[in-house]
């Protein structure tokens, strides 16, 4: 068997429940389960190369746009010269920490530390040593991954761009060409590093076999880690995470993050979002003044693009959350199959909602000056509230909680496998 490959073994479904088989899979490729087409694991055709390379490039890709130019303004005869720790600088000296955070999280924190994580477990894979913390290593590596809005932040200066180019002279710097290639790197790292895998990978290193400890008849599948454990101990044996037949709560956790995000909803689109000062006029918008005014000033794509970000992916997902919670709790509202198409989008187009957030901060940065001067408004901070709220809603959502009406055949089922190109 070729080195990396993962022998046939038992898997739970983390998107449907369902007990799959899997045939021993060697690099080059994946399992899909039937039912729900939900991705199992995707073994690289190099394993331990690709993700490694990927991580090193996007290091390095990342030390250009963190210290190089981003883009520079001229407006009224002044120059500014944006970098990103410039941005974040601005925001923090103008008593915005907390959104300077926020950006400095998401832009940069997430995706080193992710990054860092990777290279440290792949180095212990690499050289067949279990270093110390490496499990704990690989689950923080998974959660981050849903954190990184590096592609996010990329798209927002775009909108900024079309907004500013009526009035000022942009021209970008080196960090804002490499920050495109910093975004694709990044999503295809993070698609390079199969958890399943690493975790089968690790615990072969420390001489246990995951695959050998499902002989037990009372059998319960790891939440994040795929792999069947006995049900009678707490934790698992080969990720370390809590075991439960469902995630413990979620239905009411769920509700609980949801709850408080539509509440926030509503602060968040009464107050002004961006306060916008020059000689003569003080004008503070909240986000549909925002949409307006530049769909009034004919720039439509933008407000299409805000209006999509700010008004209509929170509200779809608010409702999409209600429906799929409502649907787990008392009678499905849809098919399981169409209910988790709707988890699916409800999950990956949130953090979408961060790019009119990003805007503000890049049109305050670009406007500064007591000629021109933007601020964020007080909506912001509550507008950053539910974007993140509505992400732990869904993260904590159990999707298979949607399927557990539907009848499950007694024998086990045989997974897809395919072989990719890569
Ligand atoms: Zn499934
Ligand atoms: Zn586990």
């Amino acid at each position: 068997m070729p080195i990396g490959s993962l022998p046939a073994h038992h898997v739970g479904c983390p998107c449907c429940g369902l007990s799959l088989s899997i045939p021993t899979l060697t690099p080059g490729e994946s399992a899909l389960c039937p039912r729900c087409k939900q991705h199992l694991v995707r073994i690289e055709t190099h394993p331990l190369d690709t993700p490694t390379a990927y991580a090193i490039a996007s290091l390095i890709i990342m030390a250009i746009v963190y210290t190089q130019l981003y883009m520079s303004i001229d407006l009224f005869g002044i120059h500014v010269e944006l970098t990103i720790p410039y941005m974040v600088a601005t925001l923090a000296q103008q008593d915005y920490s907390l959104l300077a955070e926020i950006m400095f999280f998401l832009t940069f924190g997430s995706p080193v530390l992710f990054l860092l994580l990777c290279l440290y477990v792949y180095t212990g894979l690499r050289y067949q040593q279990v270093l110390p913390g490496m499990l704990y290593a690989t689950r923080t590596l998974v959660r981050l991954r849903h954190w990184i809005m590096v592609d996010v932040f990329y798209i927002a200066t775009l909108v900024s761009y079309i907004k500013i180019s009526g009035m000022a002279q942009i021209h970008f710097g080196l960090a804002f060409w490499f920050m495109m290639v910093l975004a694709i790197l990044l999503i295809r790292t993070s698609q390079g590093v199969p958890e399943h895998w690493i975790f089968y990978q690790i615990q072969r290193l420390t001489g246990n076999d995951p695959i050998l400890q499902t002989h037990s008849a009372h059998t319960i599948n790891c939440n994040y880690c795929l792999f069947k454990q006995s049900d009678t101990q707490n934790v698992c044996n080969v990720c370390g995470s809590y075991l439960s037949q469902r995630k413990p709560l979620s239905l009411s956790i769920s509700m609980a993050f949801l709850l408080a995000a539509i509440i926030f909803y509503i602060p968040a689109n009464l107050l002004p979002m961006m306060i916008t000062r020059s000689p003569g006029t003080n004008l503070a918008s909240t986000i549909l003044d925002g949409i307006e005014y530049m769909w009034n000033d004919g720039d439509v794509l933008i407000a299409v693009v805000i209006f999509s970000a700010s008004m209509a992916i929170p509200v779809l997902k608010i409702l999409s959350m209600l429906i799929l919670l409502y649907s787990a709790t008392y009678r499905p509202l849809m098919s399981a199959r169409k209910l988790t198409v709707l988890y699916r989008i409800t999950e990956s187009i949130g953090r979408w909602s961060m790019i009119d957030i990003f805007v503000v901060i890049i049109l305050m940065s670009a406007f500064s000056s007591p000629l021109a001067q933007v601020t964020p408004g007080s909506a912001t901070i509550y507008f950053c509230a539910v974007v993140i709220l509505t992400m732990i809603s869904a993260l904590s959502f159990d999707p298979r909680l949607i399927w557990d009406e539907v009848k499950q055949h007694p024998s086990h089922h045989k997974s897809s496998t395919k072989r990719h190109s890569s």
